[in-house]
């Protein structure tokens, strides 16, 4: 849809809202907003179709801004009954899951919105489901031939978007980080390794220490939970075949 400024994005909800509601008829609507709001003819169409669509609940397939998306359905969360705002989330979210696999993308600024509004999934925004879906992506791409990569590639946003989540973190012990370094000495406690390299920071050799049982899986932080490691045997450890 090219660049679409604020007032015309705010008169587009409005005309759309009046012919939905059956109070401005189609075709005079899109005229308004071509004449008036100097929209492109197929944008203006496109405005009114995809309202029409969000509250019925039914795909849409041209896509308008983010921003955009955020005025319609914050005016729609506003200005209707709950029942509207929800036919307007799902059939954002079917939008969003066309243009994600038609495009090979993530729609994460679209998604953003989606999950604003609809505050009963905020665990897609979490780090570690982001990651989760991040790795899937990319099992996914693995599997498309090299010439289709690389067009998906050409089509993609060349500066990553940001994102700000929410995280979980475990506050782990410091002293027995430090106790299981030390009884370690420099040696990985599995393949008995010498550590890869010195810190930079302290001079002290580079092992990490894994929790046996994973704090998330309700480990303990206690001594003999944990285990110094090489990288190479922490990374197997968490992503090779189990042993
Ligand atoms: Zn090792
Ligand atoms: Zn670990």
């Amino acid at each position: 849809m090219g660049r679409i400024t604020k007032e015309q994005v705010s008169s587009a909800y409005q005309v759309s809202k009046e012919v939905f509601k059956g109070n401005l008829d189609r075709k005079k609507g899109i005229l308004i907003l071509s004449e008036k709001h100097r929209l492109n003819k197929n944008s203006a169409k496109d405005f009114v179709n995809c309202f029409k669509c969000m509250m019925e609940g039914r795909i849409f397939y041209r896509a308008m801004s983010h921003t955009a998306m955020d005025h319609f359905i914050g005016n729609i969360a506003e200005g209707f009954s709950s029942e509207y705002l929800k036919n307007a989330l799902n059939a954002l979210e079917k939008h969003i899951n066309y243009w994600e696999e038609h495009y090979k993308t993530r729609a994460i600024s679209m998604r953003e919105v989606l999950y604003k509004y609809r505050n009963d999934n905020p665990a897609f925004t979490t780090a570690e489901s982001l990651q989760l879906q991040f790795e899937k992506d990319v099992s996914k791409s693995i599997h498309l031939s090299s010439t289709e990569r690389l067009r998906n590639i050409g089509r993609s946003n060349t500066k990553p978007e940001q994102l700000t989540v929410i995280s979980k973190v475990y506050m782990r012990n410091p002293h027995v980080v430090a106790e299981r370094l030390s009884i370690a000495a420099g040696i990985c406690e599995r393949c008995k390794a010498k550590a890869p390299f010195i810190r930079a920071k302290d001079g002290t050799p580079y092992l990490e220490v894994h929790h046996k049982q994973q704090l998330s899986d309700d480990g303990l932080d206690i001594l003999e939970n944990t285990i110094a490691l090489c990288p190479n045997c922490h990374r197997e450890l968490h992503f090779g075949k189990s042993d």
